[in-house]
């Protein structure tokens, strides 16, 4: 498609967004972040512009529309974004993200939607999201909508292990510790490099937390940094393959699930 064709329908006039909704067969997806603490080298916004960047381009690769993002998120967790307790991270409550993706889900589907993606970049909204959706889908099956179809994704679960053997080389630690690490750190050094502190990297070894929770949060599990691992090996390049192998791969899930059906 022409380079110059805007995927992000916020970004449109409501009569071209009309427009270019029905051309595109009814495809909307919607970013979900968060605004929580990134340790000392990164925004507070991260997995809201990243959720947004991710959903971008994929978009471009099928043809579909970016929502504008849900800022705010589900409370961090110690074990896989340092906590709620720290300074900076702002969440809502879970009903409040359930309540947030049931409305948007309507809302698209009074515009006409009728393909949706939530693409999610904040770990502990996924639950909650796919609670929303359900309660939507429940909702306007009642109403006699029976057409709705909505995929629910992770952006880092389209990172592939051949991508990872090759930008960890020395061991991945796993998505949960990817807090503040190489992965969010490369891509906003590629997306948003002015947003970078690099000289701030707290080159830490992976946190070692216990394989449970608990309440309330024991604050000295958390390392100081708020990161859970080390993002010194994060690079742009490394930001921009990341950016693109995922997105590949989450347009060819999304044309699977949403474009090669026929209803
Ligand atoms: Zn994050
Ligand atoms: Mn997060």
């Amino acid at each position: 498609m022409p380079a110059t064709t805007n995927v992000y329908l916020d970004e449109l006039d409501a009569f071209t967004y009309q427009q270019r909704l029905s051309a595109n067969g009814g495809v909307v997806l919607i970013p979900a972040g968060a605004i929580e603490q990134h340790g000392p080298h990164l925004p507070l916004n991260v997995d809201a512009l990243l959720s947004r960047r991710m959903a971008g381009a994929t978009a471009e690769q099928m043809d579909g529309l970016v929502a504008s993002p849900i800022t705010y998120g589900y409370k961090s967790q110690q074990r896989s974004g340092g906590g709620n307790h720290l300074p900076g991270t702002t969440s809502l409550d879970g009903a409040i993200v359930t309540a947030i993706a049931r409305s948007l889900t309507a809302e698209f589907a009074r515009h006409g939607a009728r393909k949706l993606a939530f693409i999610n970049g904040h770990f502990e909204n996924y639950q909650f999201l796919y609670e929303g959706v359900d309660l939507a889908l429940r909702q306007l099956r009642a109403e006699g909508v029976e057409n709705l179809k909505v995929v629910l994704l992770s952006y880092w679960d389209f990172v592939d292990d051949i991508t990872i053997n090759e930008l960890y080389p020395n061991g991945f630690t796993g998505w949960d510790l990817e807090h503040g690490g190489v992965l969010e750190t490369s891509l906003m050094l590629h997306l948003y490099p002015q947003m970078v502190n690099m000289d701030r990297v707290e080159d830490i070894a992976p946190a070692q937390l216990p394989n449970y929770d608990v309440l309330p949060v024991r604050p000295e599990l958390t390392p100081a940094s708020g990161c859970l691992s080390s993002a010194a090996d994060a690079t742009a390049d490394k930001g921009e393959i990341l950016l693109k192998r995922a997105s590949t791969g989450m347009a060819s899930a999304l044309q699977k699930e949403l474009r090669n059906d026929q209803r």
